[in-house]
């Protein structure tokens, strides 16, 4: 392996989000705008031969966990050929995906079999109206369907359920979420909503906050803290007192987890990315397309990743952010 790499904080760098697409077929609220937003045109988007070259210069430096994100990944085309690929690059122990389950029953056993390890699933209410709302589509079911599909695979469990939680919105759904934790063999997060939604209507007063969300559960089924799985895992996991299953509760805002980030994105137009918030990227399209050199491409990362900063600032009331929406980098 080449030098890892480690930003001036000593984290080190081993998972990496792909967006591997903008474009989404839903519009969640929080995220995109009802009219969606301008597309990349295929020609900004990174093509697979692409993608599965810089995956390669990042796995030779210690990146070993992909996740497939977007906008929606299974908007892509020929999503599964490009798992397949990337399954093989020397290094990749782990690929997983966070999907919006909607197209995820017709495509999941060709992603299991091109080599998909985890999924999760996002699904913010189990109520047809109240998802509809949320994402100005009709697509609950679907989506479920695309869930239950996981299922039918043992090693992808455990299978995770992301739910964003707004508040003046959410509390309808919390028990009915924390009920599925209990009956399925899904583990539900919780997310705290950020400041990352494309119309620019996120303040602090919209975030129902993990503790908030664990007491309204706890009211009606007591729950118990856990480790962390490792200590670069964004969520706390409290399992039910009675044994029946276990929530994870991601409260990126009111509990940051940047003192053990581990964590990279590259977005769909090639752009390096060492936070979610941060408001510079790192080019690697360009000189990928110019012809540079693996060592040059590791070399603009392994920069890129010493300038990281500390965490983000979004517990000071004046913060305010300004770069690109969540869609657009890779959630
Ligand atoms: N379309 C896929 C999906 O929804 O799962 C993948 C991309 S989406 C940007 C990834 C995750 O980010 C989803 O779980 C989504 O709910 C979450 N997300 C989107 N906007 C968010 C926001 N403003 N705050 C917190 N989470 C957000
Ligand atoms: Fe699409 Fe995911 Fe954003 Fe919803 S959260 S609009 S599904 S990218």
């Amino acid at each position: 392996m080449t030098a890892p790499l480690v930003d001036s904080f000593g984290r080190v760098h081993r998972a990496l989000r792909l967006s591997v697409t903008d474009r989404c077929n839903l519009r969640c609220r929080y995220c995109m705008p009802a009219e969606g937003l301008d597309w990349l045109s295929s020609d900004d988007v990174l093509s697979d031969d692409e993608l599965v070259e810089l995956v390669n210069v990042l796995a030779a430096s210690g990146v070993a966990e992909l996740r497939l994100t977007g906008g929606e990944p299974l908007v892509r085309p020929r999503l599964a050929e490009l798992v397949a690929r990337l399954r093989r690059v020397p290094g990749i122990e782990e690929i997983s995906m966070t999907t919006n389950g909607v197209l995820l029953a017709d495509q999941l056993r060709g992603l299991v079999e091109a080599g998909l390890d985890r999924v999760n699933v996002s699904i913010d209410s189990l109520d047809p109206d109240r998802f509809g709302a949320i994402t100005r589509r009709r697509d609950l079911d679907r989506a479920l369907a695309g869930l239950e599909a996981c299922e039918r695979y043992d090693h992808l469990r455990p299978i995770k359920v992301n739910a964003v939680a707004l508040r003046g919105v959410s509390e309808p759904d919390v028990l009915p979420l924390a009920e599925l934790a209990r009956q399925k063999p899904y583990v539900v997060r919780f997310i705290e909503v950020m400041p990352l939604d494309a119309p620019r209507e996120w303040t602090h007063g919209l975030v129902l906050s993990g503790e908030e969300l664990r007491e309204m559960i706890a009211e009606r089924w007591p729950l118990v803290p856990q480790e962390r799985d490792r200590p670069s895992a964004p969520g706390t996991t409290w399992r039910f007192a009675d044994g029946e299953g276990e929530m994870q509760f991601v409260s990126s805002v009111t509990e940051p987890f940047c003192a053990a980030c581990d964590r990279l994105r590259l977005t769909a137009d090639g752009q390096l990315r060492t936070c979610l918030f941060a408001e510079w990227e790192t080019d690697l399209r360009t000189p990928l397309r110019d012809g540079a050199s693996p060592d040059r491409l590791r070399a603009i990362a392994g920069d890129a990743v010493g300038r990281k900063g500390r965490g983000h600032g979004m517990h000071d009331p004046a913060w305010r952010y300004s770069g690109r929406p969540m869609s657009q980098i890779g959630g």
